[in-house]
This record gives C-alpha cells, sequence and structure tokens, in this order.
C-alpha cells in the first residue's frame, strides 16, 4: 500500500477565468430560490442564522483572486467542516497507517453523532469525519496541554484559510452547555481504550474547533489548499504534504457528507464536507475547491442551497473527479504496444 510512484495529478483544467466567474454566478443564482430544509437549532445559537444567506465561492488551485458571489464573506462557525483540516493535520503529524488504524476510514451509514456505531463496531470511530472518528483525531493534536493542542488546530486551520481564524465565543459557550452527547460518545470511547487523554479535554478542544469562524471565500481557500498537494494557493504556503491532501480527500469522498456520501458522489463526484451551520467544501484535485454557506441543511446536515450550487459546478465547470470522455487523438483500434493492428 505504500509504493510511492512519482507523479499522481488529477488531470485536465479549469475553464479560462471569466467563464468560472459567470457560471459561479449562475450557480447562485440557479440555487437562491429553494427554501426546502431548515436551520439547525440542536446548539442553540445556530437557531439564530438567517436562513436568507447565501454565499458561493470558487478558488482556483492555481492561484490568483477567488471568485465571490453572494454572502462569500459573511463568517459562520465552521462545525463539522474542521473534521477535515483536522484530520489532514493529524495525518501530518502521525502518518498514513497510524492515523487509518487508530481512526479509520469506512463510512458508518449512521448519523454523525451516533452511539450505536461506536457500539456496532467494537468501539472502534470507524472515520474522521462523524464525531466520534474526530474527538479520537483531535485526541491525536500534538501538544502537551489542551491549550496548545487548541493553537495548533487554530494555528493549523489558519494557514489553510490564509488568514487567522478567530474564536466565535457565543457558539463555543452554546455547545458546550449542550454538547452532553458528544461528552458521552467520547467517555464511550475512553471505555474502549480508543483515546489516552482526558476525555472531556478532548471535547473541549473539539468544540473550539468546530466554533472557528470561516466564510464560504475561506472555505474554498482551505478546499483549494487540498486540491494544490498541500500549497495555499493564495499566500503560497505549504500548510501539508501532497500524500496528506490525497489521503484526506479519499476520506472525505468516502464519509464528508456522512450517510449520505454516496448519493453525493453519485451526483456530484467531488470529495467534500459539510457542516451543520451551513457550509460546504467540495474539492477538485488539481482544479480548485468550491465553498458554500446557506444555513438551511437536510436531514442528514448538508445544506440545501450549498448542494444545488456545487452540483451545479461541478457538471458545468466538468470537475465530476470519475468524468472521462475518449481522448481523440487516440486511435482506435491500437494493440496494447499502441500500434495499430
Ligand atoms: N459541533 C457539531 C457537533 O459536534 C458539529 C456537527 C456538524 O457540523 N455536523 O455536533
Amino acid at each position: 500500500m505504500t509504493d510511492e510512484v512519482e507523479q499522481e495529478v488529477s488531470t485536465g483544467s479549469l475553464p479560462v477565468w471569466d467563464q468560472v466567474e459567470r457560471l459561479a454566478q449562475e450557480a447562485h443564482a440557479r440555487a437562491r430560490g429553494h427554501d426546502e430544509g431548515v436551520v439547525a437549532d440542536y446548539i442553540p445559537v445556530l437557531a439564530e442564522a438567517d436562513p436568507s444567506l447565501f454565499g458561493v465561492c470558487v478558488a482556483e488551485a492555481r492561484g490568483g483572486p477567488v471568485h465571490a458571489v453572494g454572502d462569500a464573506a459573511v463568517e459562520f462557525s465552521v462545525q463539522s467542516i474542521s473534521k477535515a483540516f483536522v484530520y489532514a493535520l493529524v495525518c501530518e503529524e502521525h502518518g498514513h497507517e497510524m492515523v487509518r488504524d487508530r481512526v479509520g476510514v469506512n463510512n458508518t451509514g449512521l448519523s454523525f453523532n451516533s452511539v450505536i456505531a461506536v457500539e456496532l463496531n467494537d468501539g472502534h470511530p470507524m472515520n474522521p469525519m462523524v464525531n466520534a472518528g474526530a474527538l479520537a483525531t483531535t485526541a491525536l493534536v500534538p501538544g502537551a496541554s489542551s491549550a496548545e493542542r487548541w493553537e495548533h488546530v487554530r494555528t493549523g486551520l489558519s494557514r489553510f484559510a490564509g488568514r487567522r481564524l478567530e474564536l466565535d465565543g457565543v457558539v463555543y459557550r452554546s455547545e458546550s452547555a449542550t454538547n452532553t452527547r458528544n461528552k458521552a460518545i467520547a467517555r464511550l470511547l475512553q471505555s474502549y481504550g480508543r483515546i489516552d487523554l482526558d476525555p472531556l479535554e478532548v471535547v473541549d478542544v473539539y468544540t473550539r474547533q468546530c466554533a472557528l469562524r470561516v466564510s464560504a471565500r475561506d472555505l474554498a481557500v482551505m478546499g483549494a489548499t487540498l486540491a494544490d498537494g498541500g500549497v495555499n494557493p493564495v499566500t503560497g504556503e505549504r500548510v501539508v504534504s501532497g500524500q496528506v491532501c490525497r489521503d484526506t480527500l479519499a476520506v472525505l469522498a468516502a464519509t464528508g457528507m456522512y450517510e449520505r456520501s454516496g448519493e453525493w458522489l453519485f451526483e456530484i463526484g467531488l470529495p467534500a464536507k459539510s457542516g451543520v451551520s451551513g457550509g460546504i467544501v467540495a474539492i477538485a484535485p488539481g482544479k480548485g475547491a468550491i465553498g458554500t454557506f446557506s444555513p438551511r441543511v437536510d436531514p442528514a446536515g448538508n445544506s440545501v442551497r450549498g448542494r444545488l450550487a456545487t452540483a451545479y459546478l461541478s457538471r458545468a465547470l466538468g470537475l465530476n473527479v470519475f468524468a472521462s470522455s475518449a481522448q481523440p487523438s487516440v486511435q482506435r483500434g491500437a494493440d496494447a504496444s499502441g500500434r495499430r493492428a
């Protein structure tokens, strides 16, 4: 599994700048009228979000300014989308194998905060994008104390975004006062010997990471860093290795949209991660990323308008990683050596 080959890159490129700009606007216009879904309220303060907000942003992996439409600069708490980037930081620290064995890479088929999923798998958290696996991942963040681990997360996610991300204290306190289920999951993992640290301290760092403030534009740049082999295309800084990007995107493809991951991949064909506050980031390796924000979410916790806008852009920009067309330059009927029969 560890055999390395020299080059492993996604093929193709984005359309020209003006066309991406126009299609980003079109994606926003097409999805804007949809008001299905509900604003999440199990974290009390999230219920206060304005459901009319809607931002779309495309960041190109090759750098330069981004394509931002609508409320792309409005900030909201990153929530579960943090799981993808903390996972990347932890993979960078501990490597492919250790994280795969400890946290796992398989979909649970159950909701993001499922306790049963942990029980059904002998205490294995299964994957880093559900709460159990995210807690197990946050427990692997380097640092001698919770404060150091939190700082590692905050600075790491800020490097992905290319600017200093701040904690939303109101969201943090609201979730801290109500996250008994996450505390129960962390205790359950402890009972199975799956986390070595104090479970409540791990939950605290996790709750902070979920309360970092980002915009749709930030999500696009963070995603474009994963699309760009780990180099932030706006700042030029290397944040993680190319291998870590590949590992993270594979996990996102399998699990990033929770129990809807298969359906998402079937319809949209991009690794992606959603958060219950209404953000989605979708990544096209080698090309760029789409960040969207709109607070109304479907029953799995995925933003409805974000899904529609991303689906449109995946198609219109030619991003689906499974899509191919016959290469006109290849001569049909050639034998294995490339010679025509
Ligand atoms: N902080 C939230 C939680 O742990 C994140 C959930 C989400 O975005 N799906 O419940």
